[in-house]
């Protein structure tokens, strides 16, 4: 297989052998808030989507930005301060064990980190569902997935990798799951043929409360991301409020700081709605992150709608400098759309 250098990777080579990226990095205002999945390799039980960098990756990635960059703590930075003209702010989310290697190496550079925990995950060890969807997918399909009340026009598997698979149910599952997860992927199990992954597995995978606290106590901000990470905007005012309000009071319950900031699961415009800011708003949170892309500017950015852009796993730390150095083009929301 070839490796297809991306049109990213290449404005970055572009922009560095150039030396515009430091042209670059003087043109534009504001905080950049960068959003970070997985760190780590991926495993048979995990989806591969989800992983942003290795450890080796992230920490030339940190080392990049602090040294080009003032990086600050998402969760209490000023977002109308227009001094220094340019911050970065790194985030977390989710609430796997790769946390703490993300924090190992923030802590190692010195720099603020903001980690946002599905606290379900925590409670009561499961596989996530996407990394279910992945597990049941991986294999080949026999047969086309037929039509049903979540995918009402099918899905032909015929010529189609695991990965546009594994993407085609994901984007399902946002859709259309709602409250009825486990609904869906006993649907799924059956469909594939595969018997769901077993929970005891799932075990490794999370953070414990007390590696929780590690975190918080190694000067890490701490926030809510849920009970279950659902797509809030599906469900009725009262779930979601139950969700929000749910995984707040566990953090609350386990942390010794405040716990006031919040990471819409899924994030993208679609995932939350007026009812989740009326939840975020009665509960106490004063700042909440979404997953679409852009620069928070001075003054016109909004509390319940914070921006985030992704870093993804066939980002390298060159890419990432270059998203750092001119996020309008390459952090634009437009990428989310
Ligand atoms: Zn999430």
């Amino acid at each position: 297989m070839t490796h297809q250098v991306s049109r990213t990777e290449r404005l970055a080579r572009l922009l560095t052998r150039s030396g515009l990226d430091r042209l670059a990095r003087m043109s534009w205002r504001g905080l950049l808030i960068l959003n970070y999945h997985r760190i780590g390799v991926p495993g048979e039980l995990d989806d591969p989507d989800l992983f942003s960098a290795t450890p080796e990756d992230f920490e030339a990635q940190v080392r990049l930005l602090a040294d080009r960059f003032e990086i600050v703590p998402a969760g209490t930075a000023d977002l109308d301060a227009e001094t220094p003209a340019r911050r970065i702010a790194i985030t977390v989310d989710d609430g796997y064990r790769d946390m703490t290697v993300a924090a190992e190496i923030l802590s190692a550079h010195g720099v603020p980190g903001s980690f946002f925990i599905c606290t379900g995950f925590i409670d009561e060890p499961h596989h996530a569902w996407w990394d279910e969807i992945a597990w049941l997918t991986a294999q080949p399909i026999a047969r086309d997935l037929p039509a049903s009340e979540w995918l009402p026009h099918g899905l032909p598997v015929h010529g189609r990798g695991p990965a546009e698979v594994r993407r085609a149910l994901t984007a399902a599952y946002k859709q259309r799951a709602g409250e009825r997860g486990e609904d869906f992927l006993d649907w799924l199990a059956r469909c594939v043929g595969r018997a769901r992954p077993d929970a005891e597995r799932a075990t490794e995978q999370w953070l414990t409360w007390e590696a929780v606290r590690s975190l918080e106590r190694a000067g890490m901000e701490i926030g809510g991301h849920s009970v279950t990470h659902p797509v809030l905007a599906n469900l009725n005012p009262q779930q979601q409020h139950r969700e929000i309000g749910e995984s707040v009071r566990r953090l609350r319950d386990e942390l010794a700081g405040p716990v006031d900031t919040f990471a819409y699961p899924v994030g993208s415009r679609a995932a939350f709605d007026r009812h989740t800011k009326d939840a975020l708003a009665d509960l106490g949170i004063r700042r909440a992150f979404s997953f679409c892309g852009g620069v928070n500017r001075a003054r016109r950015s909004e509390r319940y709608d914070v921006r985030r852009a992704g870093v993804f796993r066939d980002h390298s730390p060159a890419v990432v400098g270059a998203i750092a150095a001119v996020p309008g083009v390459l952090a634009s929301p437009r990428q989310y759309a």
